[in-house]
């Protein structure tokens, strides 16, 4: 019987654009300006805006009067639908804008003095459609409205934006009785009456854009005191279906701010509200989240997900990274709240998470594996694995290495002297070696600076009586150049186990230790601790490295017509790129092989190509069943073994969703037994 791994589902949309747009912006002015500000830096241009929505019909108006800087010739945007806009600059009415790529465009020369701004617009946005799926709800940048809710993005040009500034903002918003509305920022004034609902609300910092939200929402708050007795205002703006997860939320939410209050330092705004959407949309803003209805209702989202968001405050929004030298703000923030919180259930299901991550690196494709120093944001799956990853993976390797007092103190360093300032790796480097008593250069340099992740190979190991106890010699490998790794190695004796860590900086080399019990073996780093790429038994194959691979050999085994078409089907199905077919008689390539077919086929199959035959625990049950297996020296085969042409092509719709499994087993179109292939750590088991 495979004993399954079990796997929780733990990622979220957490595509934070407007942290990495608002951060982006905010390096280049700032590496412009030459300086990062000591504190409160002044923004070259600030609104102050009166928006009044009426979600019913989806009319917009607004007024905003903008103070500008002196400064060069300036751009000012905003959507075309806003047909009737004029701007005034300096009490003089400005000339008529153009009309580009949908947007009304007006220039304004350079000019010594500061000037005023005067603008009014009205139009109607764009009806709300809840049938988007996350991906449309992600990338949708044009204005909705409906009583269901209204979402105007920064990129929806809603105001009239100075291309290539940041600003600092006021933002005035009214809306019929019965809607709430929220923008990132200090709420200063909230009035409801029977006509209608008005909020103020500010943000100071100079921020590259203003996104906007209103809805039928019940507000719940709670106002907690932070360090030192500064109170925090904590909102939920839920949707009536979701208005009695609200005490959990602010309950969560207390909990995180808590935790990191304690753990970095104080929270650096004064308020984080939780802000429900129609679609299922997951952003991060400073100082709130807006999350889908039905993303909130995942009970993961508030164990992990909105501690990730709320941790952003610091990494991110707090201090932001200098993205020119790669942003380390995902992966600290994936190793001090999702990872965190497993290390808090305890250490197995830690070390199921750095599984998980390290069998990801471990299926990345040679050549994308790009060095950490060069991950700027997520753009596909292999960055994530990166970005997130690799880079938390790497975190947890520091924390190792100079203990978790000096890591603590590090982060507590690099935060008070970075806070509302742009801030690199190397700025990370200096915390963390003043922290620990010593130079970290060598540390950063290799894991940010090189692709892809030491091999560590258990070569060999010997044990012999020595004096009245016994030795044990441990030979360890990589291919040159060798990395640096601290590499534990787990001893078991006929009396205990104890972990050794050892140095390795050569491509080979051996250690020799004393025991006092009859050594009885020696396994390499079992818990995973080490960023390292993993051998084919500690990375158990997930089919997901068969159906993301555009190497994967793809090999039909189906004699009848309607088996043929279906087991095609299915191929193509799983597999997002052109299929390379191979013949069932024809060798096996070294690439990933996926074999559909059906029972007898595919048990014939096996035996002429002498790999192992269906897996016990599987045969016989279910109407399909799908399972991997590792090669040496070539990439995994997966295997969809079906009784008949009708039990594969009800394999069409499930299957694809199932990519980090190891094995299932299908009754029809369901999933009835599924799980992972357990992880075997390099052992030598002495005689
Ligand atoms: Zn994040």
């Amino acid at each position: 019987m495979p004993s399954p791994v079990s796997r929780r589902q733990t990622s979220v949309p957490c595509p934070l654009s407007a942290v990495l747009r608002t951060a982006w912006a905010l390096a280049a002015a700032l590496a412009l300006a030459g300086a990062a500000p000591a504190a409160g830096p002044v923004a070259p241009v600030a609104h102050d805006i009166a928006v009044r929505i009426d979600p019913a019909t989806r009319a917009l108006s607004a007024e905003d009067r903008i103070a500008l800087a002196p400064g060069p010739a300036r751009v000012v945007t905003l959507d075309d639908r806003y047909r009737d806009a004029a701007l005034v600059v300096d009490g003089k009415p400005a000339p008529a804008p153009a009309r580009e790529r949908g947007l009304l465009v007006w220039r304004l020369p350079a000019s010594e003095r500061a000037r005023v701004i005067e603008a009014r617009w009205s139009g109607t946005l764009d009806p709300l459609d809840v049938k988007l799926d996350h991906r449309q709800a992600l990338t949708a940048a044009a204005p909705v409205a409906g009583d269901a809710g209204t979402f105007l993005p920064a990129a929806a040009r809603w105001y009239p934006n100075v291309e290539g500034e940041l600003a600092s903002f006021r933002v005035a918003l009214d809306l019929p009785h019965g809607q709430k509305g929220v923008a990132p920022g200090r709420l200063v004034e909230e009035r409801e009456t029977a006509e209608g609902y008005r909020a103020r609300f500010e943000f100071a910092a100079p921020v590259d854009g203003i996104d906007l939200m209103a809805g039928p929402y019940a507000v719940a708050e709670r106002v907690v005191k932070g360090v030192g007795g500064k109170p925090i205002r904590l909102r939920t703006y839920f949707h009536a279906e979701v208005a009695t997860l609200a005490a959990g939320y602010l309950d969560a939410v207390a909990r995180y701010l808590s935790l990191y209050e304690g753990w970095i330092g104080d929270y650096p705004f004064s308020e984080f509200s939780v802000v429900t959407s129609p679609t299922p949309t997951g952003f991060g803003m400073p100082t709130l989240t807006y999350l889908g209805i039905d993303v909130v209702r995942l009970p993961f989202i508030r164990d992990t997900s909105l501690g990730h968001e709320v941790l952003h405050s610091w990494w991110g929004n707090g201090v932001y990274p200098d993205y020119a030298g790669g942003n380390w703000s995902e992966g600290l923030t994936t190793f001090m709240a999702d990872y965190a919180y497993r290390e808090r259930e305890g250490a197995e299901a830690a070390r199921e998470m750095r599984l998980a991550w390290l069998r990801d690196l471990a299926a990345v494709p040679p050549g994308q594996d790009r060095p950490l120093g060069e991950f700027r944001s997520r753009t596909h799956g292999t960055s994530q694995i990166v970005g997130y990853n690799k880079a938390a993976m790497m975190f947890h390797a520091l924390r190792d290495a100079i203990g978790a007092q000096a890591f603590d103190e590090g982060l507590r360093r690099f935060w008070h002297g970075h806070r509302f300032r742009v801030a690199s790796w190397r700025d990370l480097e200096r915390s963390f070696s003043e922290a620990a008593g010593r130079d970290l250069a060598p540390f950063f340099a290799q894991w940010l600076g090189r692709s892809g992740l030491p091999a560590v190979r258990l070569a060999e190991a010997s044990a012999a009586p020595a004096g009245s106890g016994f030795r044990v010699a441990v030979t360890l490998e990589q291919a040159s150049p060798p990395w640096s790794v601290r590499v534990p190695l787990a001893i078991r004796t006929e009396k205990d186990e104890e972990t050794r860590v050892v140095e390795l900086d050569r491509a080979r080399a051996t250690f020799a230790f004393e025991t006092a019990g009859r050594p009885v073996s020696v396994a390499l780093d079992p818990g995973l601790a080490v960023p390292r790429r993993l051998g084919a038994d500690e990375a158990p194959p997930i089919l997901r490295q068969a159906m993301v691979d555009a190497t994967t050999a793809t090999v039909l085994l189906a004699t009848s017509g309607p088996s043929l078409d279906a087991a095609r089907a299915l191929a193509a199905k799983l597999q997002d790129h052109a299929l390379r077919p191979v013949a069932a008689n024809a060798p096996l390539p070294a690439s990933p092989v996926l074999a559909i077919g059906v029972e007898t086929d595919v048990d014939a199959w096996l035996a002429r190509h002498r790999l192992p035959p269906r897996p016990a625990a599987l045969s016989g049950r279910g109407t399909a069943q799908v399972w991997t297996a590792a090669r040496a020296g070539a990439g995994p085969v997966a295997v969809v073994s079906a009784r008949d042409a009708e039990a594969l092509a009800a394999l069409l719709r499930p299957l694809p969703h199932y990519g980090r499994q190891s094995f299932l087993v299908f009754d029809g179109a369901k999933a009835i037994e599924r799980g992972v292939w357990p992880s075997r750590p390099q052992t030598v088991v002495f005689r």
